[in-house]
């Protein structure tokens, strides 16, 4: 005991970049021995899904605000890149650390990569803390001992435990170092950021991505938005919700920081009416419960979760997927919520549903092709909450519901864009277009489109389908699977 008093705890972050409602890092530092923060860059072969294009973006920022919040605390966040074995095989070897110290991760590589830790490295003492949710997976049950795979049931039977949450732990106010620091390597050799060219120029003037910009959006929107957010949030045109999800997929802030913070936030204010409080709950509640489906149900990223829809015939068409990719699909809303992944790595929830289920039932596109391309794009790209919305708007989820979920793209954009405002911000060639034509411009008169200068088929595509016809081809389809 004396002798593992001053030896050093590695504490291997991953999804969960800070140093704030750290369990892993604040046991460690409790322990007063020294520790070794390391981040390591999983090789491109390793076994768990490497990293889209736009998380690398974000990663490379973040990495670096973390790096220098340990430098503060007297620490040095060590940097390593190659098989995670073997990094910590060498660090454990050199250091002389006998501890690692981890938060749980939830995907099926990952689980498998913490669950074999303790085999490879015996000797070593591994301790493993809940972080990223709310409610440990192994914990809720249904009555008859199996998971939720609906939503609103698995909602309700963790809402009657709320208060049992734990208080979100302070950030440690020193670190104690080794006598030295394992060697590290530079961020900037990792090539993480776009060059040539440089497609995340938007980014910069949209997200600080890091524990402070985390931190600072959750209290501007605590105290900016949360008043209105249930109503707020369904409309794209505006910046009312928390844009939370890249500073909670890279575990910038808890979400038990962001929902306590909410909670005490709607509690000192007492003008903050209670149905924007227990709707952002219910989001957080949201991301837990994709969380626990892939964590029972591991190939949600791959396999369909209703496996019959395998039998689906989706359409392999090249051209259309394309169209949609690159916002080029002559429906204004689709095209709009497709030029705003690219342009900021991010799109509004109601507009990820619009153009969800316009791929998956408009252009009969499978939705793992979706998956894809938002997991490459989109800075909030996550395991648990992509592949499992991409099943639900598919149809082919958990509570599949693939004939309801047809959305009208028209419908959808005069609901949530009435004004045309949000088309208007992502699709300048339309922005002279009155509101009344903005949303299915093949229906305007020639005067309309001439006076907005849009030519239909040169300087803005026509529809690439008809929405009614597509409709009846997508419910054959999901129809012939019964
Ligand atoms: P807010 O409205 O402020 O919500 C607060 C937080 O609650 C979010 O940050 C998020 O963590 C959680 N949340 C909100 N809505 C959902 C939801 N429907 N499911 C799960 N968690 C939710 N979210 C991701 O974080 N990563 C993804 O890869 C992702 N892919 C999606 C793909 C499709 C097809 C669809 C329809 C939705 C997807 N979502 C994903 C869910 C949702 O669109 C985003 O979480 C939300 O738009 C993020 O913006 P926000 O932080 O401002 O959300």
């Amino acid at each position: 005991m004396a002798k593992e008093q001053g030896q050093p705890i590695i504490v291997w972050l991953r999804h969960d970049l800070r140093l704030d409602d750290n369990p892993a890092l604040a046991h460690a530092a409790e322990s007063g021995r020294p520790v070794i923060p390391l981040f390591i860059l999983a090789d491109a072969n390793a076994p768990v899904r490497p990293y889209g294009s736009a998380h690398k973006w974000w990663l490379h920022h973040s990495l670096k605000e973390l790096s220098a919040s340990f430098g503060k605390l007297g620490s040095r966040l060590v940097l390593r890149r190659g098989d995670a074995f073997a990094v910590l095989e060498d660090i454990l070897s050199k250091s002389g650390a006998t501890a690692v110290y981890i938060n749980r991760r939830y995907g099926p590589e990952a689980s498998r990569v913490d669950g074999e830790l303790e085999s490879r490295f015996n000797c070593v003492d591994i301790q493993c803390f809940e972080a990223a949710l709310l409610h440990d997976p192994d914990q809720v049950k249904t009555g008859s001992g199996g998971y939720y795979k609906v939503y609103t049931p698995f909602m309700k039977s963790v809402s009657a435990g709320l208060h049992s949450y734990r208080h979100p732990i302070d950030p440690p106010s020193g670190l104690a170092a080794p006598e030295h620091f394992p060697l590290s390597e530079s961020l900037d050799t990792w090539g993480l950021l776009p060059t040539n060219p440089n497609w995340a120029k938007g980014f910069q003037s949209e997200w600080i991505p890091g524990e402070t910009g985390a931190q600072e959006r959750l209290s501007y929107f605590c105290d900016e938005l949360l008043a209105g957010y249930e109503e707020g949030r369904n409309k794209p045109s505006e910046d009312l919700t928390s844009r939370l999800s890249p500073h909670l997929h890279f575990g910038e802030v808890s979400a038990l920081r962001a929902l306590t913070t909410a909670e005490e936030t709607a509690h000192r204010r007492k003008s903050i009416p209670d149905n924007d409080r227990q709707t952002f709950r219910r989001e957080l509640i949201w991301r837990d419960f994709n969380h626990h489906l892939l964590y029972h149900f591991q190939n949600l990223a791959t396999d369909n979760f209703n496996h019959r829809f395998n039998a689906l015939k989706w359409r392999e068409a090249t051209g259309d997927l394309k169209a949609w990719q690159t916002g080029r699909t002559g429906y204004p809303i689709v095209d709009a919520g497709m030029r705003q992944l690219w342009q900021m790595g991010w799109m509004h929830n109601r507009v990820r549903m619009i153009v969800g289920s316009f791929l998956t039932k408009d252009l009969l596109i499978d939705w793992r092709e979706g998956e894809a391309w938002f997991w490459d794009t989109l800075v909030d790209g996550d395991e648990a909450n992509n592949t499992s919305q991409w099943q639900w708007i598919a149809g082919t989820g958990a509570d599949a519901q693939p004939f309801f979920r047809i959305f009208n793209p028209i419908k959808q954009s005069q609901d949530f864009d009435p004004e045309g405002d949000y088309i208007r911000s992502f699709v300048p060639e339309l922005s002279k277009l009155p509101a009344k034509a903005i949303h299915a411009p093949w229906e305007a008169d020639g005067a309309t489109l001439d006076e907005a200068g849009v030519t239909l088929g040169e300087t803005y595509p026509r529809p690439i389908v008809d929405h009614k016809e597509a409709r009846d081809r997508a419910n054959a389809a999901f129809q012939a699977t019964r």
